[in-house]
């Protein structure tokens, strides 16, 4: 087959590669994309899209309990899995076709194959061993779970991936991680009916989060009856008809129907010819790039998880399109990785923007906190025992908040708008200053006057 030549080689139409394609097309370039599995990647066909749909069903659980203290009876619920998961698997289509009906409307060319690097200006598409000449390539090949040491019985182990296409919904699941994806897991099929054991080998879940976040999402998650156990590790996975039997490492064991794993996820890098050409891999395993996403290989660029920055697809999608700003548009385009709000979609939900406690008391002279704990209006009737958190931090020298956490229902709505106020710069002194809604449970970040700590350097050393 002839060489092909395009301005634009990208690798992967996932979050970041689907911007990058389109807006580099936009500026005038010709642009080819390769995808080996489905167009949209891991955020639409096996990420936040279906979790988040997973999320939404695993709540009408509380909905349907809550009712009755404001005078609803509702009849016996029951829900089907089956059906829940084929409907989402029609909207990921629907999505699916979106972003490709996109790609061809700004007639990126798309070709259905896994691609690799064959020099610093050649792909090659191992569908067919095509070469494709670019003077530009663009590596957006995402990420993929890492199961950690080769423990027995491993081959048992289900990842999220699976876990969005059980054929039944699980009675009793383990779940080995910490982080956000393990405690979203946890939460809907704990929501859904399920038995569910997280397993942790951390001191506490959520690492990287303010602690005060850490503990209240572990003491609501362990209210809710999830089985919390931080310090431990599954050590092997037996296999015992139908069911399985993870092992720990204090030398319990649980059965369980599954057992997932989401303990992190590693660059997609493997195989795609990168050590060859020289393009230098960072000590965190991701492509090493500078603040235009380029690589140590001047014609090669890098943008989403594959360069392990902060793994988001937001992130992703504006770094791919900072990217062809830069190169494409004539208007080099850093992208600031600074206060990235984010949001776990645990129950209760978590949204943050900003440095933790700990963080600013390291980095700032002087930090007041402002913290609030309270039971949601909802609950007083409905009769849940929940709490909301939320916390500010505060520079004592410059009144800037440069902390925000929230733990309680609509979190991730509340933390995207407070994260304009943050990037903006706000001061506490604008927070006060800012009328309160009444009666909602946001109200709490403007009304928050008393302090519960204020530190100065010394008392962080
Ligand atoms: C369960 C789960 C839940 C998540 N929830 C959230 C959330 O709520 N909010 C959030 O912001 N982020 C979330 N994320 C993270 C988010 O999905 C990623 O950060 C985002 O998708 C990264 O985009 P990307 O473009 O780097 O890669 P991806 O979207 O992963 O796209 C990479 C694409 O490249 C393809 N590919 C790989 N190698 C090749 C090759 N050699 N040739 C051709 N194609 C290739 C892959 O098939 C894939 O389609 C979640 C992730 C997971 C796993």
């Amino acid at each position: 087959m002839a060489d092909d030549e395009v301005d634009l080689f990208v690798i992967g139409a996932g979050s970041g590669g689907v911007r990058a394609a389109r807006i580099a097309a936009s500026h005038g370039a010709r642009v080819m994309a390769a995808e080996e599995f489905r167009v949209g990647g891991t955020c639409v066909i096996r990420g936040c899209v279906p979790k988040k749909l997973l999320v939404y069903a695993s709540r009408f659980a509380d909905e349907f309990e809550d009712a009755a203290g404001f005078g609803w009876t509702v009849g016996e619920p029951k829900f089907d899995w089956p059906t829940l998961i084929a409907n989402k698997d029609r909207e990921i289509t629907r999505l699916e076709a979106a972003y490709t009906a996109t790609l061809e409307r700004w007639k990126v060319e798309l070709v259905k194959s896994r691609a690799v690097l064959e020099d610093a200006h050649t792909v090659r598409l191992l569908s067919s061993g095509a070469r494709v000449k670019a003077q530009t390539i663009l590596i957006a090949t995402g990420a993929w779970p890492h199961y950690g040491p080769k423990i027995p019985g491993l081959e048992h182990v289900i990842s999220s991936n699976e876990a969005l296409h059980l054929p039944a919904l699980p009675e009793r699941i383990v779940i080995q991680g910490g982080g956000y994806i393990a405690l979203e897991f946890a939460s809907i099929f704990n929501g859904l009916g399920s038995e569910v054991t997280l397993v942790y080998r951390g001191e506490n879940i959520l690492r990287g989060f303010d602690d005060d976040v850490r503990e209240h999402v572990r003491n609501e998650l362990r209210a809710r009856g999830i089985n919390v156990l931080c310090g431990h590790t599954v050590t092997a996975i037996e296999k015992n008809g139908e069911e399985f039997v993870a092992h720990l490492s204090d030398q319990t064991a649980i059965a369980a129907d599954k057992v997932m794993f989401a303990i992190g996820r590693r660059p997609n890098l493997m195989g795609l010819g990168l050590e060859h050409l020289g393009v230098r891999i960072h000590e965190h395993g991701g492509i090493e790039v500078d603040q235009y996403s380029r690589t140590s290989v001047p014609s090669i660029y890098a943008v989403g998880d594959v360069t392990n920055r902060v793994n988001l697809t937001p992130v992703a999608i504006r770094e791919g399109h900072a990217f062809a700003d830069t190169v494409f548009g004539g208007k080099p385009t850093p992208v600031d990785h600074g206060n990235v709000p984010t949001a776990v979609f645990t129950e209760p939900e978590v949204g943050v923007i900003g440095l933790t406690e700990t963080q600013a008391r390291a980095q700032l002279a002087k930090l007041d906190v402002y913290k609030t704990s309270f039971r949601p209006m909802k609950a007083t009737l409905s009769g849940r025992q929940t709490r909301t958190f939320m916390k500010l931090l505060v520079d004592g020298l410059t009144d800037r908040v440069v902390g925000c956490h929230i733990v309680g229902p609509d979190a991730g709505e509340l933390i995207q708008v407070i994260g304009v106020a943050v990037r903006m710069g706000a001061t506490k002194a604008d927070f006060d200053a800012t009328m309160a809604v009444h009666p909602t449970a946001a109200e709490e970040l403007v009304t928050m006057r008393e302090k519960a700590a204020s530190y100065g350097r010394e008392a962080a050393e």
